[in-house]
């Protein structure tokens, strides 16, 4: 690789979300950071989010109510002390977005005027006029009072225009749009994460960025499936860099449904719990009965796996791909001014809220589980943090309560930014003697006292089938190029992947839909491994490879995405077939109880891995004595 082509920095950010921006802002000018972003800059979840930030600022409110209604949405599977060791900084989470000019909506008519870009930017804004006891709570779904700060119905947009004002001001930071890694890069004498491998979208070409350490900030998986709030960068490639380079993953299977995404053509627009926060209303829009009443007494405001099972019932039943959210019995004031981007892009799209039913259907959105990490962000990696989405803490459990993670980007991106300059420190250190020692097994200091990596409880391992490709690396570019087929087969695929993780991996699941789910994604996976050569031989330009310069064609590009998704989702897949029971966001219809011991699905890293034949990806079911739930007698 050329010299062009290689890049150095103290920190390597991979995604520039709200994790990635956290981190980045809070850690020490004197380190140069840069910030990797697949796409444009406002492509991430964090942009879209619209409800807000859960943290306990109401003077009725308390850190412990906080945590108890955390416990029970995560249905004994959060970790219950790194859950509240996260839910404890919410108010200082809170401050420090303040104090970067978020304009968070405040109680007063007077403070409720959101201050204006151009205030945001002018050098003398007084932050301490954004009072955190001040500010307007709004309350969502599992929450026992009003904790959700928030600015407007589009905190996400709000929140991610301060942080971005700030990360192109500070001199120290670069942002590379347009930049997407690949794979991590680990040193060959001491196995540190020492930087990746990245695809410049722009030039087409692969750089090698060194850092002295690395935060994996690149979000969710969302676009795994066929309706989803995610933007198209979240597709778990940061999950399977991380495995791939020796990471454990857990709780993969705990996919959460949001009840109301809008049910309009292929819109991925949500409509926020906020508005059922305030009383919206679900009913079949067939009988007009609000049928949330008969399932639970929270009504509309149960959790939302219990809300995203009922819709989808009602929706099994009546056959028009959705049911109807009301909110017109509420002031269309008060809408317009709480909701004003929902009430704007509903209006574009032909339904007034003030008036007007809003049709809505579950839609794929969060991912509860991930690599797994600290709450100081340390993953199974020397020198690799991990925060936000991509992450698994522990605070979702089996289902996140809302506005959870929002809060968990800022409080564990804080966390890293405060414990990595100690570790280059130590690091240094370490380095140093290694170098200068002639008695390296003599040495007292070594990198597992300086990186402690996090620590699991009660867990279930998922056994995997044997992947053939796990001692070469993935994503090589020349073996890519063996198996290049065209971009529009692998498109084709990409699509159908989607459709079928949403019909038998979505709300509900059974060991027959899983399986036929492993099935065809191993067909796919056969297909991709079979020499195709042509777009290689051919004169499209594109597809012309000059090795020397690092050039890439699209064909390869997607080859690889298309391979790391497949695998992800055998990943997914496996861990819903071999959970046999139901729990928060995970609902086995032919396990439709509770097993008696909680467990965490853990998949060791794919280095780790058992080796044996392929035909491992249908596997019986690993029965876990103390976990074993009952089976159904008939299929529900
Ligand atoms: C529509 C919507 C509404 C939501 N509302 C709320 C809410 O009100 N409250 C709440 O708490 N949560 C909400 N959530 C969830 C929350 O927004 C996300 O969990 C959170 O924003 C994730 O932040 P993140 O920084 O981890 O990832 P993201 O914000 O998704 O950022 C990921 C970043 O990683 C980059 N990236 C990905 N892959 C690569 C790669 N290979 N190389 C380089 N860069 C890469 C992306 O380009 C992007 O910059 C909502 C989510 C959605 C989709």
């Amino acid at each position: 690789m050329s010299a062009d082509n290689v890049r150095r920095t103290d920190v390597l950010i991979i995604g520039a979300g709200l994790a990635g921006l956290s981190t980045a802002l809070s850690l020490p000018k004197s380190l140069s950071i840069m910030v990797l972003s697949k796409a444009a800059l406002e492509v991430c979840s964090s942009h879209y989010a619209q409800g807000g930030i859960a943290a306990s600022l109401d003077k009725n409110d308390s850190v412990t109510d906080h945590v108890a209604d955390t416990l029970i949405a995560g249905a004994g599977l959060c970790d219950a002390n790194n859950t509240t060791e996260i839910l404890s900084e919410g108010q200082q989470a809170i401050q420090w977005l303040c104090e970067q000019g978020v304009p968070f909506t405040q109680n007063t008519q007077q403070d409720t005027k959101q201050k204006t870009l151009t205030d945001l930017n002018s050098t003398d804004l007084n932050t301490s006029d954004l009072e955190i006891s001040n500010l307007h709570l709004t309350k969502e779904g599992g929450h026992g009072c009003r904790r959700v700060a928030h600015a407007d119905d589009a905190t996400g947009r709000h929140v991610m225009e301060a942080l971005i004002i700030k990360a192109h001001a500070a001199s120290n930071i670069t942002i590379l749009p347009y930049h997407e890694a690949l794979s991590l890069l680990k040193g060959n004498r001491d196995n540190h994460c020492q930087g990746a491998r990245v695809f410049d979208h722009k030039s087409h070409r692969q750089l090698t960025v060194y850092s002295r350490a690395v935060v994996l900030a690149s979000g969710g998986l969302g676009q795994l499936f066929q309706r989803a709030s995610a933007p198209n960068v979240c597709v778990g490639d940061g999950v399977m860099m991380a495995w791939q380079a020796g990471c454990r993953l857990a709780n993969l299977e705990f996919i959460q449904f949001h009840p109301t995404g809008l049910a309009l053509d292929d819109s991925s627009f949500l409509i926020s719990e906020a508005l059922r926060g305030e009383g919206g209303r679900l009913y079949c829009p067939q009988t007009g009965r609000r049928f949330m009443l008969d399932v639970d007494e929270r009504a509309e405001l149960a959790p939302r796996d219990i809300v995203a099972r009922a819709i989808a019932e009602q929706i099994n039943v009546n056959g028009l791909g959705y049911v109807h959210l009301d909110v017109s019995h509420l002031p269309a004031p008060f809408l317009q001014e709480h909701f004003p981007q929902i009430y704007q892009t509903l209006l574009t799209l032909g339904i007034d809220i003030t008036t007007d039913p809003i049709p809505v259907a579950p839609t794929a959105h969060y991912s509860c589980g991930g690599v797994v990490t600290s709450v100081n962000g340390m993953t199974d990696i020397v020198g690799l943090y991990a925060a936000g989405e991509v992450a698994y803490t522990g605070l979702h459990g089996a289902n996140r309560l809302a506005s959870n993670s929002l809060l968990e980007c800022v409080v564990v991106g804080r966390n890293i930014a405060a414990d990595l300059p100690r570790y280059l420190t130590e690091i240094e250190v370490l380095d140093a003697e290694l170098h200068t020692s002639a008695y390296r097994h003599n040495l007292n200091v070594s990198a597992n006292d300086i990186w402690k990596t996090p620590i699991l409880k009660n867990t279930q391992t998922i056994t995997l089938p044997y992947f053939t490709s796990s001692t070469s690396n993935l994503y090589d570019y020349h073996e890519a190029s063996k198996h290049c087929h065209s971009d529009a087969d692998m498109t084709e695929i990409i699509i159908k992947l989607k459709a079928l993780m949403t019909a038998n991996m979505g709300i509900t699941r059974s060991a027959k839909e899983l399986e036929e789910a492993l099935k065809q994604i191993q067909k796919w996976q056969k297909w991709l491994k079979k020499p195709e050569l042509s777009s290689l031989n051919s004169n499209d330009s594109d597809s012309n490879i000059n090795r020397k310069n690092s050039a890439v064609s699209i064909d390869e590009l997607t080859h690889l995405q298309l391979e790391r998704q497949l695998q992800l989702a055998t990943l997914i897949v496996q861990s819903a077939y071999q959970r046999i029971e139901s729990r928060g966001g995970h609902y086995r219809t032919d396990y439709p109880n509770l097993a008696v011991t909680p467990q965490t699905s853990v998949i060791n890293p794919l280095l780790d891995t058992r080796e044996g034949s392929i035909d491992w990806l249908i596997q019986p079911i690993i029965v876990h004595s103390g976990a074993r739930a009952i089976k159904a007698t008939t299929a529900t």
